[in-house]
């Protein structure tokens, strides 16, 4: 299969596919990836290896045969359930002569080389899989409406939800911005029109950056702007007007 040529929406189409073949009865959104590999690919070999450098997340081989996956054991449980995925990904949905790979979060630092397309295929495609949209914009929406409490931290929230990093569920958080302000505008979750960056930015699309609207409650915001605890930040009049007293701070909202 010929994948080079695909965009986010048709990668979303392909995984949300692959996520009912795989998770056939369950609307768990906490998913061990490694659980799944172990429980579908026959002839499975993995490990944790402890790598050289910690960027190093992952080596995949696909044989004719057998099929190791080796996962770098210095990182945390939950940046292997991320690695586990993506590696998932291009077992799935690449042609096995590109199933022989080793797979970096910082190609540049490791001096690895990779195919930009794949990976980030399998970056999107893991995120997906274990971050379905469907499910994450209509969560962070709300909580961005109607934050537990004040100081409440959302990368933190989200990240334990979805057993992944805290840096996984902000790179989520920015990639989703343009889907997440059509939710926010009115438009119902499934007739959101998924965009990649690069078609965004051919299309003079501007997004809202969510992390900063998210960081907004943080505690040095609060701190800093002198709010007191019976005033919620996030509320959406208190908000305009600061906004339109304090023109610097540069964040969209609606
Ligand atoms: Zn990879």
């Amino acid at each position: 299969m010929d994948t080079s040529y695909w965009n986010k929406a048709t990668l979303y189409c392909y995984v949300n596919n692959l996520r009912q073949q795989l998770l056939p009865c369950s609307s768990a959104y906490t998913i061990d990836s490694k659980a799944l590999a172990k429980r579908w690919i026959k002839n499975l070999f993995l490990e944790e290896l402890s790598f050289p450098s910690n960027k190093i997340c992952g080596i995949l081989y696909k044989g004719e045969r057998s099929t190791s996956i080796a996962l770098n054991a210095t990182r945390s449980p939950e940046m292997q359930n991320f690695d586990c995925m993506h590696e998932l990904v291009h077992y799935y949905l690449h042609d096995i002569k590109r199933c022989q790979c080793i797979c970096a979060d910082n190609a540049g630092k490791t001096g690895v080389s990779q195919d930009k397309i794949l990976e980030w295929q399998a970056n999107e495609g893991a995120a997906q899989f274990l971050i379905p949209y469907h499910d994450f914009i209509p969560k962070l929406s709300h909580l961005i409406d109607f934050p537990p409490h004040l100081d409440f931290w959302y990368s933190g929230y989200l990240a334990e939800y979805y057993n992944v990093s805290i840096p996984v569920i902000e790179c989520r958080i920015d990639n989703l911005s343009y889907e997440i302000d059509q939710y926010r505008s009115g438009v119902s979750i499934d007739k959101i029109r998924v965009l990649s960056k690069t078609q965004q930015a051919r299309q003079g699309i501007k997004a809202t950056c969510y992390n900063a609207v998210c960081a907004f409650a943080a505690t040095s915001y609060v701190s800093e702007l002198n709010i007191t605890r019976s005033q919620n930040p996030l509320d959406i009049a208190f908000f305009k007007t600061y906004s339109a007293e304090n023109p610097e701070v540069n964040l969209a909202f609606f």
